[in-house]
């Protein structure tokens, strides 16, 4: 069995563990040897000699030490390792020629370190002290598809082209209009077209620094697919994109991949990336410390696979619960008691107008909301939550909120802790622990990460007294992995108290996991919006469907939904019979 030890040197921290606790408990240091020892004012781990006893990462404050014993199946060199007892990662997903394959898997299991050695732009070292070269590579993947990926890119016959991650950053290297962007990277001279595919077309004039983050995110697609390149990898391509968006950039991403072209996405929403990836790599490990790619699967039996929790062939059993869709529309059991209702509301902000007519929200409800971006989902839930009045109309304010915006702003030297006080002293077992924010309770907020300051806000919403919780975009930053736990921890949180949740969302599976009713947004982005609803979810679903011109059927399996090949026969039968739901 191959024993891993891997220090995460920005945890460790031997003053405040009381001078090199580790070194003073391994019991091969105690008998002479040094099997841990003080490295560059941390500590690194002799893995020939560490008897993987587990003192040490049971005993170190920080949890700044893994001691892995991988599975006995992976007889292999990894296939690279970040000096020594830093992550290991372990195979690389394979780009394929007329296909595009997707990634899935949590944030921190290497997915970019895999991206950026397909990209040329990290020389892998299997393992070693040194880089390898194409030669070992080559002999490394023999007989697999990643043979033929290497052989290419040592003749250099492969041109990447890559969107990064975090499209936010853009505009602090990148100055100037759109247009001047794209017009520098435009090899295909095709700038007008892919501008309008991508319906950036009326935004090029405008400047970088002004534009959305959606629209930053489009921009991002249109300058990588514009440069020449036979391997394209979109590195989530869907942040920051309402539905609409989503699927109309999934569908983009689908028809770039032909016979002389591969296409490779990193993707959190699994609808979408059903929608748009034909093959997916699974990865599974322990992040910070080691990550495994699997074989490829179709993309079905993939995400199946990813739900259950169990990878059947490696024997590995990677979540402690499988994650599982209602068969048919969940009847709600509604209780009599109104916790607040609204009727005849309107609301001008600025020249956009918001409108809802009669509503109400029942006592025990999870009530989802969806709609494009720019229609009034946001400034609606401010309006419940008392945080802007309605022009005419009323809210029975009798009810009391804690919300959850959907910018989180973090520009404080506050520790977590000390935010998180309430939700620490009355739900640490029903949010601290499952929400993992343990670890980062000594940090600033001003430190944290997209993800871990949306999970600490999510904490800090949830753990106010209140009868009503509002949380809009909960699962953006969040891992396909957390978004599936958020469904989770919030249904039973909800459901404990006795309260209700609103939570406004673009992902569609997301949504469906996790509620029970729908409110539906309509109208046009920036000009006017109409909150509809709520309604049962196969009636509000239907409604948004319909208007988005899809249908959804349950996969057998796992029951998630899953999006039908537009004119297929399953779409037009469930177009004829106005099931857009579910067939
Ligand atoms: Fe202390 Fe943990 Fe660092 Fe060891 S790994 S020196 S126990 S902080
Ligand atoms: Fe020492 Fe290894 Fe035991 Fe840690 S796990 S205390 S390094 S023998």
């Amino acid at each position: 069995m191959t024993r891993i030890a891997v220090v995460e040197r920005e945890k460790c921290n031997p003053e405040g563990c009381g001078d090199f606790l580790c070194i003073r408990v391994c019991p091969v240091n105690r008998m002479g040897e040094e099997c841990i020892v003080k490295s560059e004012g941390k500590v690194a781990i002799n893995e020939e000699l560490c008897t993987g006893c587990g003192i040490c990462p049971h005993r170190c404050p920080f949890e700044a030490i893994s001691i892995i014993n991988l599975p006995e199946e992976l007889d292999q060199d990894p296939i690279h390792r970040y000096g020594q007892n830093g992550f290991h990662l372990y195979n690389l997903p394979t780009p394929i020629f007329g296909k595009v394959v997707g990634i899935l898997g949590k944030n921190g299991i290497g997915k970019s370190t895999a991206i950026k050695v397909l990209a040329s732009i990290l020389k892998p070292n299997l393992g070693k002290d040194k880089e390898a070269d194409y030669d070992s590579l080559i002999d490394y993947f023999k007989g697999s598809e990643a043979q033929i990926f290497f052989e290419k890119l040592k003749e250099q016959k492969i041109k990447v082209a890559y969107k990064p991650q975090q499209v936010e950053l853009i505009p602090k290297t990148q100055k100037g209009t759109v247009k001047d962007l794209l017009k520098k990277v435009d090899e295909k001279k095709e700038l007008d077209k892919i501008s309008r595919l991508l319906s950036i077309d009326k935004i090029l004039d405008h400047n970088i620094k002004d534009i959305s983050g959606g629209e930053l995110q489009r921009v991002a697609i249109a300058a990588t697919v514009l440069k020449k390149a036979n391997l394209y990898i979109f590195d989530e391509p869907t942040s920051y994109l309402d539905i609409k968006q989503r699927l109309k950039v999934a569908k983009f991403i689908k028809e770039l991949a032909d016979e002389n072209t591969a296409v490779l996405v990193v993707e959190h929403d699994l609808i979408i990336l059903d929608y748009m990836t034909d093959l997916v790599h699974l990865m599974y490990g322990k992040p910070s410390v080691y990550g495994i790619v699997s074989l490829p699967k179709t993309t079905k039996a993939g995400i199946n696979v990813y739900l259950s929790g169990f990878l059947r062939e490696q024997n590995v059993r990677f979540r402690d619960y499988e994650i599982r869709f209602e068969t048919k529309p969940p009847t709600p059991k509604r209780s009599d008691h109104i916790l607040t209702s609204w009727q005849g509301i309107t609301k001008k902000f600025g020249s956009f107008s918001l409108k809802a007519d009669k509503g109400e929200i029942f006592k025990d409800d999870v009530i989802g909301i969806l709609g494009e971006n720019g229609i009034g989902k946001t400034s609606f839930v401010r309006i419940l939550a008392e945080q802007a009045k309605p022009d005419k109309g009323q809210v029975d304010t009798k009810v009391t909120v804690s919300y959850k915006p959907q910018y989180l702003e973090a520009d404080s030297d506050e520790l977590v802790m000390t935010v998180l006080q309430k939700a620490i002293t009355k739900y640490t077992n029903q949010l601290i622990n499952p929400l993992d924010i343990k670890p980062l309770l000594m940090r600033k907020l001003s430190e944290l990460s997209g993800g871990e300051l949306q999970r600490v806000s999510i904490a800090l919403c949830l753990g106010n007294d209140a009868q009503l919780y509002l949380l809009d975009e909960p699962s953006a930053y969040l891992d396909v992995e957390q978004r599936l736990r958020l469904g989770k921890i919030i249904g039973e949180f909800i459901e404990q108290k006795g309260a209700s949740a609103l939570i406004v969302d673009h992902d569609l599976l997301f949504i469906d996991y996790i509620s029970k009713d729908l409110i539906v947004f309509d109208g046009e982005p920036a000009i006017s919006g109409e909150c509809k609803g709520p309604f049962n979810m196969e009636t509000g679903m239907s409604m948004f469907l319909k208007d988005l011109g899809i249908t959804f059927r349950r996969d057998e399996e796992s029951h998630r939904p899953r999006t039908n090949k537009l004119d297929s026969v399953k779409d037009r039968e469930q177009k004829k019979k106005n099931k857009y739901y579910y067939s």
